[in-house]
């Protein structure tokens, strides 16, 4: 009895981030070496960054305002004093013994950010953002019987993005985490480029019976590098800690990998073996408090976000929210959007270009809008050649691949290709007329009342005049002709 119940128990996840998003700064965080990616290792480094001992550590002041326009655009308290901490543990990618970070006093506190899942809006709590340096990176493959070990990545600024425990489901935390980097970009201070490692997660997730009030124990899951391994680790760990619930299990406290190639989360330390950091005050740096007169020139410099941008394609051009929302995903699209139309393009049309068409072509060769060859005003001057009848609007299609790929302007690849739309009643009567002849025993039956004959009527025209006939004088002019 017992087993069944458990057996039919619902349970939900409990979800919280921490989000690692590296800060676009030109140097390091503590000293003047360069940020630059992908650089021969070892090459941007100094005694700072590489730990010697008696260097002293100034902080990056770009690094700090990026933390600050990131916490202002969440909805956070600005800490007026806040101070860095030595988090304290042995790595080889970590010459000092310590990563300077933040701890008690974190720069930001108390934000949050708006998620949209499945049309439902919701808000999701932003414990803390930090400041802290990034270590190097040990590299094990091809390279023989030895480790090696490049520094370029030590001090590299990053921020950490602490989300309270309110997400609910693997797709809630993909929302979030997808939301978070879009505001990273929009603010300028991050590239988001997760590939590169410029945005990771550590996903902590707990499982516990729908209507229980406290939270289950926690299973952290480090080091994701993709919205689909967010997804999928935190898929298989929901079932995972299900099942040893079930079986009548305890879930322990532990820290866990993603393999992707497995496609299953294997335990990598527990509880007893969790590092303890010793955090203290890092005394080679003066505490912040910082002037609020900057805070609020950063305030004053924040651009529109993409919330307030989606809200307002909806008011000001008539958008559905499902689009304001595609379109406002990424910044260069909503700019590409608002060009178009502003240089007069009916804003539901350009919508449904973008995110048909336009989509399809990028995605097929693997680009971003900001790599598009087709400009906004190309896509409008064909739409002018749509409306004024010129093209069809099925021969637009055909018009829009022409220019993404070439390049050229829709009236020249219309001329050249001859692709003028037919409207000329007489010689669609010619055409309409031999079809009809041609078809005797369909044109009986259409005037027998079988009207759905109309759509192979019309397929045959546009048949012959290679999709050019203009739909609606040939319409008119079959059904003028199959019933005279
Ligand atoms: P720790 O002390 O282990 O670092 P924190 O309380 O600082 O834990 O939380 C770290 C992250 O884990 C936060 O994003 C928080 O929202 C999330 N979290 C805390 N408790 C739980 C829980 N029971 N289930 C899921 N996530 C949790
Ligand atoms: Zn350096
Ligand atoms: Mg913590």
């Amino acid at each position: 009895m017992a087993n069944e119940e458990t057996g039919l128990m619902k349970y939900e996840a409990v979800i919280g981030l921490e989000v690692h998003a590296q800060m676009r700064t030109d140097t390091k965080i503590f000293c003047g070496c360069s940020t630059l990616f992908g650089s021969e290792p070892n090459s941007q480094t100094c005694p700072v960054c590489i730990g010697m001992p008696g260097v002293l550590p100034v902080l990056n002041k770009k690094a700090l305002g990026f933390a600050i326009r990131t916490g202002l655009a969440t909805d956070c308290t600005i800490s007026p004093y806040s101070r860095f901490a030595r988090k304290n543990y042995f790595y080889p990618d970590l010459p000092k013994g310590y990563q300077i970070s933040q701890y008690e006093l974190p720069i930001c506190e108390h934000g949050q950010i708006e998620i949209l899942v499945d049309g439902q809006a919701g808000k999701i709590g932003i414990t803390r953002i930090h400041m802290e340096e990034d270590a190097g990176k040990n590299i094990h493959e091809g390279t023989g019987d030895f480790s090696f070990v490049d520094l370029n990545r030590a001090g590299v600024p990053l921020m950490e993005i602490v989300s309270e425990p309110d997400l609910r489901s693997p797709q809630e935390a993909v929302a979030y985490m997808k939301k978070l980097r879009t505001i990273l970009i929009y603010l300028g201070v991050c590239d988001g480029n997760m590939e590169q490692g410029s945005l990771r997660c550590d996903a902590n997730i707990s499982v516990r019976p729908v209507g229980r009030q406290e939270f289950g124990v926690k299973v952290e899951i480090k080091n994701l590098n993709s919205f689909r391994f967010v997804e999928k680790a935190l898929e298989y760990e929901i079932k995972r800690q299900r099942k040893v619930i079930e079986e009548g299990g305890k879930i322990i406290q532990e820290t866990r990998l993603w393999d992707s190639g497995s496609g299953v989360t294997e335990s990598m330390r527990g509880k007893e073996e969790a590092h303890d950091y010793r955090y203290f005050p890092e005394p080679d740096l003066v505490p912040m408090t910082v002037d609020p007169a900057w805070i609020n020139e950063i305030q004053s410099s924040l651009p529109e976000l993409p919330d307030a941008k989606r809200e307002r394609f909806v008011s000001e051009y008539g958008l559905p929210e499902a689009d304001a929302d595609l379109l406002t995903s990424e910044k260069p699209l909503s700019e590409w959007f608002e060009d178009a139309v502003k240089t007069g393009g009916g804003p539901k049309t350009v919508a449904n270009w973008i995110m048909g068409d336009l989509m399809k072509l990028l995605n097929a060769e693997n680009k971003t809008i900001e790599e598009c060859p087709l400009q906004p005003h190309q896509l409008v001057d064909m739409l002018k050649l749509v409306e004024n009848g010129t093209i069809s609007g099925k021969i637009a299609k055909t018009v829009f691949e022409e220019i993404f790929r070439t390049g050229k302007n829709a009236g020249a690849i219309i001329q050249e290709q001859g692709l003028v739309q037919i409207s000329d009643a007489g010689e669609i009567e010619k055409i309409v007329d031999e079809i009809i002849a041609n078809h005797a025993k369909e044109a009986e039956r259409f005037k027998a009342g079988e009207e759905k004959l109309m759509g192979f009527f019309v397929g045959q025209v546009m048949k012959l005049t290679k999709g050019k006939a203009n739909p609606q004088v040939v319409n008119e002019l079959l059904k003028k002709n199959l019933l005279s």
